[in-house]
């Protein structure tokens, strides 16, 4: 449908929209700042802010900042960062509470119009009324009392008089209907909460079901984009407009994205970080947008992954590897490949001089020559990956065994296994001596394994203290199924820690290029975060990047 159109209880109402926003699309990205973004808010952010400039509109990112119980500094400024990394710039970065004024006065004028009433039902009592099943609920006593009372106990509700739970102000709206979102919702309650932004002012706060329709009106939003667990909402939002004789913006809905393997909601995401399963939100085994960063995800990729899971109402359920798949595919033309061994066995080339150097010119990425090389030195002394040789040698195997050659990649030539070391205590191989194939015909290797050389003078090879392979944090493709609860599906072997991997000695130019990339972007972000009113920043003006971030 085209910006406006959906009907109004008064058609002006369509014009003056039209007249404010020059009949462009509007939409908003409105999060609760409850929590950081995950990969399933990576969808709605590229639906909103994409339908928005395909069209040639305007996209807002509006904070739901309505549960002051909930809500912290951190998680603004984090949803700002995120959205940016992302490649949105919002039109406008509006908060639900900058309305919180209009918002009262609309909720007297509801009572005025006897579509409100200020309730004092305990929760039981309200769902006692609901009955066994779902079925029409019953009045309460509150529901036909007279409007004028109402507008006074809401002014006590407002003056700090009543306790939390102790009243509420419930819409007035349809208990005959089938649809249990039009049953007498609460629009406001009483709260014991300093908000972040209206701090002491208010001591009751609206909720979602009351908040949410009306900053889309006040904001000319066209388009309210939203999940499809508000189809049932659809009818309470648009009940309100017309309640209120506002403008009312049409919703229209679209599937989540769910990542199987992984767990998809802030409330479950918080629990992780709270109770030490995961380092914080931005532990690399999260789906955390802020994690996926960490991890070394670009953006770019991240949005080639959503671009492809179409908008209909179905929700996607994908597969981690789909979306880890999506992603080696966008980094298979950018990202130099580099050797490392993990768990390094040392090889002595028995048959060159000790003072034997090739410089090797080793590509970047074996078949994209535009990415650059890099020089490696081929010396006496190799390190390669322990689980590339083995005593026993069978027919399906190609790597290094005794007697047996194998390629070492970009070396100039192979190698054969003539012996060995093993510690007398242990038995374990601690040095395996090789022959370098340098002359007559050389055998043709079936395999070819990573190595890094020692060669102290330049500095080969790099050492690693510690290297983290993250595997998956859960044990099954859908962890809600867990009994009793999600937590009881983790992996406890998610982090592998391997001490003392060895990389070639390029790492360093390009550790140094990614960093001083990072701490741009990172002074890029904190500038701009300043920018933003009401989210003070807590960095300080150099941003402190910790090799733990990177
Ligand atoms: P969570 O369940 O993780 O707390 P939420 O829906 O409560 O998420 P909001 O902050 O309200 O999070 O989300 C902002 C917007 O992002 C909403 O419009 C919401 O529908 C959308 N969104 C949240 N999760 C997903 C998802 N998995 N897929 C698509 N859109 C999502
Ligand atoms: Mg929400
Ligand atoms: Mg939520």
């Amino acid at each position: 449908h085209k910006p406006g159109e959906n009907p109004q209880t008064r058609p002006e109402l369509r014009e003056q929209h039209l007249g404010a926003t020059d009949g462009q699309v509007r939409t908003r990205f409105p999060p609760e700042p409850n929590g950081y973004l995950h990969i399933g808010h990576s969808k709605a952010i590229f639906v909103n802010f994409g339908y928005a400039a395909h069209h040639g509109g305007k996209c807002y990112l509006r904070f739901d900042d309505t549960n002051p119980e909930k809500e912290e500094a951190r998680y603004f400024e984090s949803i700002i960062e995120v959205v940016r990394w992302l490649g949105f710039e919002p039109w406008k970065i509006t908060y639900s509470s900058d309305y919180f004024d209009q918002l009262y006065d609309l909720a007297v004028e509801l009572i005025k119009r006897d579509k409100a009433y200020v309730c004092h039902c305990t929760q039981e009592q309200i769902k006692a009324d609901r009955g066994e099943k779902i079925s029409a609920p019953k009045a309460c006593v509150h529901r036909s009392r007279p409007i004028q009372e109402s507008l006074d106990d809401f002014k006590k509700m407002t003056d700090g008089y009543y306790r939390p739970k102790e009243a509420n102000l419930r819409m007035k709206m349809d208990l005959t209907d089938g649809n249990p979102q039009m049953w007498d919702l609460t629009a406001y309650r009483v709260l014991d909460a300093s908000h972040h932004r209206t701090l002491d002012k208010w001591k009751i706060y609206p909720t979602y079901d009351y908040t949410h329709c009306l900053v889309d009106s006040f904001e000319n939003i066209s388009h309210s984009l939203c999940t499809t667990e508000f189809i049932a909402s659809r009818q309470s939002y648009e009940w309100l407009c017309d309640a209120l004789e506002v403008y009312k913006p049409k919703q229209s809905e679209f599937g989540r994205l769910n990542l199987q393997g992984t767990i998809n909601s802030k409330r479950k995401i918080l629990q992780l970080v709270d109770e030490g399963y995961v380092s914080g939100w931005d532990d690399p085994r999260l789906y955390t947008l802020i994690a996926l960063r960490r991890r070394g995800v670009p953006p770019g990729a991240i949005l080639s992954f959503v671009s492809t899971l179409g908008v209909s109402t179905a929700a996607s359920n994908i597969q981690i590897a789909r979306f880890e798949q999506t992603v080696r595919q966008y980094l298979e033309g950018s990202a130099p490949r580099l050797f490392m061994v993990m768990r390094p066995l040392k090889v002595i080339i028995e048959n060159v001089p000790d003072d034997y150097l090739v410089m090797v010119d080793k590509p970047f990425h074996p078949k994209n020559p535009q990415l650059g090389s890099s020089q490696i030195p081929f010396t006496r002394t190799i390190y390669i990956d322990a689980d590339d040789f083995r005593l026993e040698d069978t027919k399906d195997y190609f790597r290094l065994a005794p007697g047996k050659s194998v390629g070492l990649f970009q070396a100039p030539y192979p190698i054969t296994c003539t012996s060995y070391k093993t510690d007398s205590a242990t038995g374990e191989v601690t040095e395996v001596v090789c022959r370098l194939e340098d002359s007559g015909t050389p055998p043709k290797p079936k395999a070819y394994i990573q190595w890094v050389a020692e060669h102290a003078s330049s500095g080969s090879p790099v050492r690693i203290d510690e290297t983290r392979i993250f595997h998956p944090l859960f044990k099954s493709d859908n962890p809600l199924a867990a009994v009793p609860d999600f937590k009881a599906d983790i992996n406890s072997n998610s982090m592998e820690v391997i001490k003392g991997a060895m990389v070639e000695v390029s790492f360093w130019p390009l550790a140094k290029r990614s960093i001083a990339d990072a701490l741009e972007e990172a002074r890029a972000r904190s500038a701009k975060a300043k920018a933003i009113p009401g989210a003070g920043s807590h960095d300080a003006d150099t941003p402190q990047i910790t090799p733990e971030q990177l």
